[in-house]
C-alpha cells in the first residue's frame, strides 16, 4: 500500500530556482520523471505537483511528478505508486540552499566563524 496524499490547490504560481517544479523534483530525487505518481494513472508525468500527506503528523508540502490531468484535480486524495519519491517543496531546505553563489556561502561561513557569542 503506497502513501496517500492530498493534491494542494493554488500553488502553481509559486516558484523555485530550478525553473519548474518537475525540474526541482528531478534535481533532488536524482532521477528523471516517467509516469504520473498516482498509482492508478499511466499518463506521462509533465508537472511537479504540490501534495501533502493525508494521514499522520507530517504536514510538510512535497513535490511529486504528475500528469496534467491529475494535477488539475483540486483537493483530490491520491494513492501514490509504490516507490514514489517525495521531495520537499520547501525551497529553504532544497534549492535555495544549493543555488546561492559560492561567494555568498563562503562569506556566510566566515561570518559564522567570527560571530561573537
Ligand atoms: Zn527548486
Ligand atoms: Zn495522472
Amino acid at each position: 500500500m503506497g502513501i496517500t496524499v492530498r493534491n494542494l490547490n493554488g500553488t502553481s504560481d509559486r516558484d523555485c530556482a530550478c525553473g519548474t517544479w518537475i525540474r526541482h523534483w528531478e534535481k533532488f530525487s536524482g532521477t528523471t520523471t516517467g509516469i504520473c505518481a498516482r498509482s492508478v494513472c499511466l499518463n506521462p508525468a509533465t508537472v511537479g505537483a504540490h501534495v501533502k500527506k493525508s494521514t499522520g503528523d507530517d504536514h510538510a508540502h512535497y513535490i511529486v511528478p504528475m500528469c496534467h490531468a491529475c494535477n488539475g484535480k483540486r483537493d483530490a486524495i491520491f494513492n501514490l505508486r509504490d516507490g514514489t519519491r517525495l521531495i520537499a517543496a520547501n525551497v529553504a531546505e532544497t534549492c535555495a540552499k544549493t543555488s546561492k553563489p559560492q561567494a555568498t556561502r563562503i562569506l556566510e561561513e566566515v561570518l559564522k566563524l567570527n560571530r561573537i557569542p
